[in-house]
Protein backbone atom coordinates (compact mmCIF):
# COMPACT_ATOMS: atom_id res chain seq x y z
CA UNK A 1 0.00 0.00 0.00
CA UNK A 2 1.10 3.46 -1.17
CA UNK A 3 0.87 6.66 0.85
CA UNK A 4 0.82 9.97 -0.10
CA UNK A 5 2.02 12.94 2.05
CA UNK A 6 1.75 16.51 0.91
CA UNK A 7 3.90 18.91 3.01
CA UNK A 8 4.24 22.57 2.72
CA UNK A 9 7.04 24.68 3.47
CA UNK A 10 5.54 27.62 5.88
CA UNK A 11 7.43 30.31 8.07
CA UNK A 12 8.68 28.34 11.14
CA UNK A 13 5.84 28.02 13.81
CA UNK A 14 8.55 30.39 16.59
CA UNK A 15 8.90 33.28 14.19
CA UNK A 16 6.61 36.31 15.03
CA UNK A 17 5.79 37.69 11.32
CA UNK A 18 5.64 41.13 10.53
CA UNK A 19 2.99 42.48 8.10
CA UNK A 20 4.88 44.38 4.95
CA UNK A 21 5.05 48.19 4.93
CA UNK A 22 2.63 48.29 1.98
CA UNK A 23 0.15 45.63 3.24
CA UNK A 24 -0.02 43.63 0.68
CA UNK A 25 1.25 40.23 2.94
CA UNK A 26 3.58 39.00 5.29
CA UNK A 27 7.04 39.69 5.40
CA UNK A 28 8.65 36.23 4.60
CA UNK A 29 12.23 37.48 3.04
CA UNK A 30 15.15 36.32 5.74
CA UNK A 31 12.71 34.39 7.83
CA UNK A 32 13.42 30.80 8.74
CA UNK A 33 11.10 28.18 7.20
CA UNK A 34 10.23 24.90 7.92
CA UNK A 35 7.31 21.80 7.59
CA UNK A 36 4.21 22.84 8.17
CA UNK A 37 3.84 21.23 12.22
CA UNK A 38 0.83 19.08 11.16
CA UNK A 39 2.49 17.57 8.18
CA UNK A 40 5.37 16.47 10.53
CA UNK A 41 2.49 14.80 12.14
CA UNK A 42 1.55 13.32 8.71
CA UNK A 43 4.52 12.32 7.65
CA UNK A 44 5.68 10.45 11.16
CA UNK A 45 2.03 8.42 11.05
CA UNK A 46 2.68 7.60 7.57
CA UNK A 47 6.39 6.41 8.53
CA UNK A 48 4.85 4.48 11.36
CA UNK A 49 2.11 2.83 9.42
CA UNK A 50 5.42 1.70 7.43
CA UNK A 51 6.84 0.48 10.30
CA UNK A 52 4.24 -1.64 11.06
CA UNK A 53 4.18 -3.16 7.78
CA UNK A 54 0.65 -1.80 6.84
CA UNK A 55 2.53 0.24 4.60
CA UNK A 56 5.14 -0.54 1.66
CA UNK A 57 5.79 3.59 0.30
CA UNK A 58 5.79 6.60 1.88
CA UNK A 59 5.75 9.74 -1.21
CA UNK A 60 6.22 13.12 -0.13
CA UNK A 61 4.88 15.89 -2.05
CA UNK A 62 5.67 19.91 -2.15
CA UNK A 63 4.31 22.38 -4.22
CA UNK A 64 5.81 25.54 -4.43
CA UNK A 65 9.30 27.29 -5.08
CA UNK A 66 13.01 24.98 -5.74
CA UNK A 67 13.41 25.55 -1.87
CA UNK A 68 10.55 22.83 -0.72
CA UNK A 69 13.38 20.56 -1.73
CA UNK A 70 14.48 21.02 1.98
CA UNK A 71 11.33 20.41 3.26
CA UNK A 72 10.95 17.65 1.30
CA UNK A 73 14.34 16.24 2.28
CA UNK A 74 12.96 16.63 6.24
CA UNK A 75 10.36 14.52 4.82
CA UNK A 76 12.46 11.71 3.98
CA UNK A 77 15.00 12.18 7.14
CA UNK A 78 11.54 11.65 9.03
CA UNK A 79 10.50 8.49 7.29
CA UNK A 80 9.25 9.41 3.13
CA UNK A 81 10.93 6.47 0.85
CA UNK A 82 11.04 9.07 -1.93
CA UNK A 83 9.94 12.53 -3.17
CA UNK A 84 8.02 14.75 -5.77
CA UNK A 85 7.97 18.51 -5.71
CA UNK A 86 5.47 19.93 -8.06
CA UNK A 87 7.37 23.08 -9.03
CA UNK A 88 5.88 26.68 -9.95
CA UNK A 89 7.04 29.91 -8.74
CA UNK A 90 3.20 31.12 -8.50
CA UNK A 91 1.51 32.03 -5.54
CA UNK A 92 -0.30 29.04 -4.88
CA UNK A 93 -4.32 28.66 -3.11
CA UNK A 94 -5.64 25.85 -2.04
CA UNK A 95 -8.12 24.75 -4.73
CA UNK A 96 -5.05 24.81 -7.21
CA UNK A 97 -2.71 22.49 -4.46
CA UNK A 98 -5.74 20.63 -4.35
CA UNK A 99 -5.89 19.70 -8.34
CA UNK A 100 -2.38 19.36 -8.10
CA UNK A 101 -2.33 16.72 -5.47
CA UNK A 102 -5.55 15.20 -7.55
CA UNK A 103 -2.83 14.80 -10.73
CA UNK A 104 -0.17 13.59 -8.89
CA UNK A 105 -2.49 10.63 -7.08
CA UNK A 106 -3.71 9.90 -10.75
CA UNK A 107 -0.02 8.90 -11.63
CA UNK A 108 1.00 7.59 -8.05
CA UNK A 109 -2.27 5.57 -7.61
CA UNK A 110 -1.98 5.61 -3.70
CA UNK A 111 -4.02 4.33 -1.44
CA UNK A 112 -4.17 6.81 1.05
CA UNK A 113 -3.29 10.63 1.12
CA UNK A 114 -2.48 11.71 4.80
CA UNK A 115 -2.33 15.34 5.23
CA UNK A 116 -1.91 18.31 7.85
CA UNK A 117 -5.09 19.75 9.02
CA UNK A 118 -4.66 23.11 8.14
CA UNK A 119 -0.87 25.09 7.14
CA UNK A 120 -0.52 27.60 10.00
CA UNK A 121 0.80 30.31 7.74
CA UNK A 122 -2.82 30.44 6.10
CA UNK A 123 -5.07 28.52 8.43
CA UNK A 124 -7.10 27.67 5.61
CA UNK A 125 -8.29 23.81 6.49
CA UNK A 126 -9.40 23.40 3.17
CA UNK A 127 -6.79 21.40 0.87
CA UNK A 128 -7.85 18.00 2.44
CA UNK A 129 -11.51 18.46 2.30
CA UNK A 130 -11.31 19.96 -1.35
CA UNK A 131 -8.53 16.86 -2.41
CA UNK A 132 -11.85 14.57 -1.07
CA UNK A 133 -14.16 15.99 -3.09
CA UNK A 134 -12.08 16.24 -6.54
CA UNK A 135 -11.26 12.32 -6.34
CA UNK A 136 -14.51 12.11 -4.86
CA UNK A 137 -12.64 9.67 -2.03
CA UNK A 138 -14.00 9.62 1.42
CA UNK A 139 -12.53 11.96 4.21
CA UNK A 140 -11.89 11.94 7.61
CA UNK A 141 -10.47 15.33 9.01
CA UNK A 142 -8.68 16.20 11.92
CA UNK A 143 -7.35 12.64 12.96
CA UNK A 144 -6.37 11.85 16.33
CA UNK A 145 -5.98 8.26 15.60
CA UNK A 146 -5.64 6.09 12.99
CA UNK A 147 -5.91 2.32 12.28
CA UNK A 148 -5.75 0.57 8.93
CA UNK A 149 -7.39 -3.25 8.41
CA UNK A 150 -7.48 -5.03 5.13
CA UNK A 151 -8.97 -2.16 2.51
CA UNK A 152 -10.60 -0.09 5.14
CA UNK A 153 -9.42 2.50 7.62
CA UNK A 154 -10.65 3.50 11.29
CA UNK A 155 -10.21 6.90 12.12
CA UNK A 156 -10.60 8.91 15.58
CA UNK A 157 -11.53 12.75 14.93
CA UNK A 158 -11.22 15.15 17.49
CA UNK A 159 -14.95 16.83 17.34
CA UNK A 160 -16.37 19.70 19.75
CA UNK A 161 -17.04 17.98 22.95
CA UNK A 162 -15.46 14.83 22.63
CA UNK A 163 -14.38 12.05 19.89
CA UNK A 164 -15.93 10.95 16.48
CA UNK A 165 -14.98 7.26 15.40
CA UNK A 166 -15.38 6.53 11.46
CA UNK A 167 -14.50 3.90 9.19
CA UNK A 168 -13.54 4.70 5.43
CA UNK A 169 -13.17 2.42 2.35
CA UNK A 170 -9.35 2.63 1.03
CA UNK A 171 -8.78 4.68 -1.01
CA UNK A 172 -9.16 7.49 1.21
CA UNK A 173 -8.24 10.79 2.33
CA UNK A 174 -7.62 11.89 5.77
CA UNK A 175 -6.16 15.05 8.22
CA UNK A 176 -3.68 14.90 11.11
CA UNK A 177 -4.82 16.59 14.49
CA UNK A 178 -2.04 17.64 16.87
CA UNK A 179 -2.40 14.51 19.15
CA UNK A 180 -2.21 12.10 16.42
CA UNK A 181 1.27 11.42 17.07
CA UNK A 182 4.61 13.12 18.52
CA UNK A 183 7.17 12.96 15.73
CA UNK A 184 10.29 12.02 16.06
CA UNK A 185 13.64 13.99 16.42
CA UNK A 186 15.27 13.94 12.73
CA UNK A 187 18.60 12.44 13.29
CA UNK A 188 22.18 13.42 11.87
CA UNK A 189 22.28 10.15 9.75
CA UNK A 190 19.12 9.79 8.44
CA UNK A 191 19.43 13.54 7.15
CA UNK A 192 22.39 12.10 5.06
CA UNK A 193 20.71 8.93 4.27
CA UNK A 194 17.71 11.48 3.23
CA UNK A 195 20.64 13.39 0.49
CA UNK A 196 20.67 9.84 -1.15
CA UNK A 197 16.78 9.78 -1.83
CA UNK A 198 14.76 10.43 -5.13
CA UNK A 199 13.52 13.51 -5.52
CA UNK A 200 11.79 14.28 -8.71
CA UNK A 201 10.63 17.24 -10.03
CA UNK A 202 7.38 18.12 -12.10
CA UNK A 203 5.54 21.21 -13.49
CA UNK A 204 1.98 22.12 -13.27
CA UNK A 205 2.33 22.13 -16.95
CA UNK A 206 3.34 18.69 -17.20
CA UNK A 207 0.31 17.83 -15.31
CA UNK A 208 -1.55 20.09 -17.08
CA UNK A 209 -2.90 21.88 -14.24
CA UNK A 210 -3.92 25.38 -14.34
CA UNK A 211 -2.80 27.11 -10.66
CA UNK A 212 -3.84 30.47 -11.41
CA UNK A 213 -4.85 32.10 -8.43
CA UNK A 214 -8.70 32.76 -8.07
CA UNK A 215 -8.57 35.10 -4.71
CA UNK A 216 -7.08 37.78 -4.44
CA UNK A 217 -5.71 39.48 -1.11
CA UNK A 218 -6.73 43.45 -0.32
CA UNK A 219 -4.99 43.86 2.68
CA UNK A 220 -3.01 42.46 5.38
CA UNK A 221 -3.11 44.28 8.48
CA UNK A 222 -1.57 43.98 12.20
CA UNK A 223 -4.07 42.89 15.44
CA UNK A 224 -4.54 45.67 16.99
CA UNK A 225 -1.93 45.96 19.98
CA UNK A 226 -3.27 44.90 23.55
CA UNK A 227 -2.48 47.63 26.48
CA UNK A 228 -0.56 46.29 29.27
CA UNK A 229 -2.59 44.80 32.13
CA UNK A 230 -3.39 46.07 35.85
CA UNK A 231 -3.24 44.63 39.15
CA UNK A 232 -6.14 45.25 41.43
CA UNK A 233 -5.95 45.29 45.28
CA UNK A 234 -9.05 42.94 45.47
CA UNK A 235 -11.94 40.98 44.21
CA UNK A 236 -14.56 44.14 44.97
CA UNK A 237 -12.47 46.33 42.66
CA UNK A 238 -11.63 43.51 40.25
CA UNK A 239 -15.64 43.14 39.58
CA UNK A 240 -15.83 46.94 39.93
CA UNK A 241 -13.99 47.25 37.05
CA UNK A 242 -15.40 44.07 35.33
CA UNK A 243 -18.94 45.63 35.95
CA UNK A 244 -17.97 49.89 35.09
CA UNK A 245 -14.60 50.22 32.87
CA UNK A 246 -14.59 46.83 30.92
CA UNK A 247 -18.64 46.76 31.18
CA UNK A 248 -18.02 42.59 30.49
CA UNK A 249 -20.20 41.68 33.74
P1 LIG B 1 -4.49 24.39 4.05
O1 LIG B 1 -5.74 23.93 3.39
O2 LIG B 1 -3.73 25.42 3.23
O3 LIG B 1 -4.69 24.85 5.47
O4 LIG B 1 -3.49 23.13 4.10
C1 LIG B 1 -3.89 21.85 4.59
C2 LIG B 1 -2.85 20.81 4.22
O5 LIG B 1 -2.75 20.72 2.80
C3 LIG B 1 -1.42 21.10 4.69
O6 LIG B 1 -1.24 20.71 6.03
C4 LIG B 1 -0.62 20.24 3.70
O7 LIG B 1 -0.66 18.87 4.08
C5 LIG B 1 -1.41 20.41 2.41
N1 LIG B 1 -0.85 21.54 1.62
C6 LIG B 1 -1.31 22.82 1.55
N2 LIG B 1 -0.52 23.56 0.74
C7 LIG B 1 0.45 22.72 0.28
C8 LIG B 1 1.58 22.87 -0.59
N3 LIG B 1 1.87 24.04 -1.17
N4 LIG B 1 2.34 21.78 -0.84
C9 LIG B 1 2.06 20.59 -0.26
N5 LIG B 1 1.03 20.39 0.57
C10 LIG B 1 0.23 21.43 0.84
Amino acid sequence: MKVLVPVKRVVDYNVKVRVKSDQTGVDIANVKMSMNPFDEIAVEEATRLKEKGVVTEVVAVSCGTAQCQETLRTAMAIGADRAVLLQTDVELQPLAVAKLLKALVDKEQPQLVVLGKQAIDDDANQTGQMLAALLDWPQATFASKVEVSGDSVTVTREVDGGLETLSLKLPAVITTDLRLNEPRYVTLPNIMKAKKKTLDTLTPEELGVDVTPRLKTLKVTEPPARSAGIMVPDVATLVDKLKNEAKVV
